[in-house]
């Protein structure tokens, strides 16, 4: 069953009303990475949906910045790459980037134009879906480097905020709602 896993994960997530602002819930999944009996709890269960649904995957990209903190952890258990999406002017070399709004203004992501090739089986991966603009952008650079997602997986997923719809074709695999 996976629900020691998960339980061991909602235990380590901790809630901090009004941060970065009034009116936000900040979800902060440091905890989980405090804890090794956590951190091989989240690996395992992305591991295992993972291998189930998708054993044809190719790549893992993650996404800038807490992304990065699992997705190579994730990739090599599954001895595959992992790809950064970056936010705009970090990476060197030929770049395609797609610009999104935020709740103030706009950001840009970026990856590296020969990252992923054509027809290549992707999982996203984040440690939190909200309202799904962050990932959404991910998936339109994959899109335009012809790359196919097969999934986009986080830990938090804030159901409220209705971000799987938003992310609609692509699928969401959350291990934690609120
Ligand atoms: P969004 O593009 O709205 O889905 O926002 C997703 C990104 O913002 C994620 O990469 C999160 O790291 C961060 N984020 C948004 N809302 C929260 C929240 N309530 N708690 C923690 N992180 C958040």
């Amino acid at each position: 069953s996976m629900e020691p896993k998960l339980q061991l994960l909602r235990e380590n997530v901790r809630t901090f009303p009004d941060f970065p602002k009034p009116g936000i819930q900040f979800r902060d999944i440091c905890p989980i990475l405090k804890s090794p009996p956590a951190l091989t709890a989240a690996i395992d269960l992305f591991e295992e949906r993972v291998r189930t649904m998708h054993p044809q995957v190719d790549l893992i990209v993650g996404l800038d910045a807490r992304g990065f903190l699992f997705g190579p952890l994730l990739a090599q258990r599954l001895g595959i790459g992992f790809v950064p999406v970056r936010k705009k002017g970090k990476l060197p070399g030929t770049t395609v980037s797609t610009a999104y709004d935020l709740e103030y203004g706009r950001a840009e992501l970026e990856i590296q134009e020969d990252a992923v090739a054509p027809a290549q089986k992707i999982i996203v991966i984040d440690d939190l879906l909200a309202t799904g603009g962050t990932l959404c952008a991910a998936c339109e650079l994959l899109l335009r480097l012809q790359a196919q997602v097969l999934e986009c997986l986080v830990l938090v997923e804030l159901k409220d905020l209705r971000g799987a719809e938003r992310l609609k074709p692509h699928a969401v695999f959350s291990l934690l709602q609120y």
